[in-house]
């Protein structure tokens, strides 16, 4: 970033498992000794804070390149060295930090504030890590770039693909993506492969494909992905003004958002950006709950599972993040819960009448809350951020499979009269 004053720390990847080193540009998403995941490490000297606090509110945020504009490449110092002109990014982010009563009294936590990532390029948070994984694919001159999904992260890999001119390819499970998101993939000219088996057969296919065929792998495994996905909370905290919230709550699935959430937390902290660590509250859809059952055996045993939910971007029976998903709860005296799916379904209702349109994986923070107040866990004047991860669109069905309407309200048909127009005005100011 030109303007920038702060120098950019230098960077590298290391083994979170067996602490090998592997340099910033290497290829590998996961470690060659140990099989490990990677961590993207920098030195973070404490006392950086006010410097740093000053610099990202200068910057400026309405016209630029997209890379000036963008609410990921804000944070840069954070986040990734790279040269202006090899960023891809359209720009992501900058999205609000919305107050709404009606939504906040279901919950029961007074002063919820709502964190909508759904207002992203392609409609979930993924963007913020995809500008990244993009980025450094063409850092390391990938010849094409690879993943597997439910449905979001296919989306945003092939919006980004796309700008950045790379060939992408995309697995996801046959029959099992909102037809929202698999719309987007096609259309940004994604190569599609609707593999038979679940999600975790798809990411375990598209790591052998990485690691045999040399194409780059963008799932949330990938470490440069977990840095663009950091800036979600110091964006959040900037709109805060620095102030840590009590709890930070999010969905749960692979549990690279929650890794992510960690590290920035930790990161924040260290420097001095903010003075405590909020706890993050990760849920998951009870049908799909292995980290909250690992949770309840304080982390001692790891559980998988066979997912079952309507949430089906976290539709996760085997976390590829699960050792940084409990690094991150531990980190932040974190809890995780889980809800059912008729609470989350009744949470994306509860927004939607409220204007505030998410996916059903997204009102899962909103029926975590809403459970962690009842259960006296949160109290209800606590300061608490819920993020939305995804947008309505993306899953109009609220169930995932095309043709699903668990959730949908259906239009009440008329003829074409203004006497019927008349009828239903005077029921709907009325109430009925
Ligand atoms: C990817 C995704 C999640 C889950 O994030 P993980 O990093 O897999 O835990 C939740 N909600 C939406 C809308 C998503 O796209
Ligand atoms: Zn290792």
């Amino acid at each position: 970033m030109t303007s920038s004053r702060v120098e950019a720390p230098a960077r590298w990847q290391q083994c979170a498992n067996c602490g090998n080193r592997l340099d910033e540009l290497d290829p590998r998403t996961s470690c060659p000794e140990c099989g490990g995941l990677l961590d993207v490490m920098f030195h973070t000297p404490p006392g950086r804070g006010a410097e740093l606090r000053r610099e990202f509110s200068a910057r400026p945020r309405l016209t630029g390149q997209p890379f000036e504009v963008s609410g990921v490449w804000r944070y840069a110092e954070l986040v990734m060295s790279a040269p202006p002109s090899a960023i891809v990014s359209f720009p992501e982010g900058n999205t609000p930090l919305l107050m709404n009563e009606r939504v906040a009294q279901w919950t029961g936590c007074e002063g919820l504030r709502i964190k909508h990532e759904g207002m992203n390029p392609t409609g979930s948070f993924k963007d913020r890590g995809m500008t990244v994984g993009v980025t450094q694919a063409k850092r390391v001159r990938a010849r094409a770039v690879v993943c597997a999904s439910t449905g979001n992260t296919s989306a945003s890999l092939a919006a980004y693909a796309a700008l950045g001119g790379l060939p992408a390819l995309v697995l996801v499970p046959a029959g099992q993506v909102a037809i929202g998101k698999l719309m987007q993939t096609m259309a940004y000219g994604a190569r599609t492969l609707a593999v038979r088996g679940d999600f975790d057969a798809c990411l375990s296919l598209v790591r052998d494909a990485a690691q045999r065929l040399g194409v780059y792998l963008l799932n949330s495994v990938n470490p440069f992905r977990i840095e663009g996905q950091k800036t979600i909370v110091f964006e959040l905290l900037q709109q805060l003004d620095w102030k840590a919230p009590d709890w930070i709550a999010l969905p749960a699935g692979n549990l690279g958002n929650t890794a992510a959430f960690g590290k920035a937390l930790d990161e924040a902290c260290r420097l001095g950006l903010i003075d405590r660590v909020p706890r993050l509250l990760a849920v998951q859809a009870a049908g799909a709950s292995p980290f909250h059952q690992s949770y309840l055996t304080g982390f001692q045993e790891r559980r998988t599972t066979r997912a079952d939910t309507i949430a089906t971007a976290i539709r996760i029976g085997d976390p590829a993040s699960y050792d940084r998903g409990v690094r991150a709860i531990r980190l932040t005296n974190g809890v995780v819960v889980a809800v059912p799916d008729a609470a989350i379904l009744e949470g994306q209702q509860c927004a939607g009448t409220a204007g505030i349109g998410c996916e059903p994986a997204s009102a899962a923070s909103l029926a975590g809350v809403r459970a962690a107040v009842d259960s006296g866990l949160i109290h209800r004047d606590d300061s608490v951020v819920a993020v939305l991860t995804g947008h309505l669109l993306k899953d109009p069905a609220g169930g995932g499979d095309p043709g699903a309407e668990k959730s949908l309200t259906m239009p009440t048909e008329i003829d074409a009269s203004l006497g019927e127009i008349e009828r239903e005005l005077s029921r709907l100011t009325s109430g009925r």
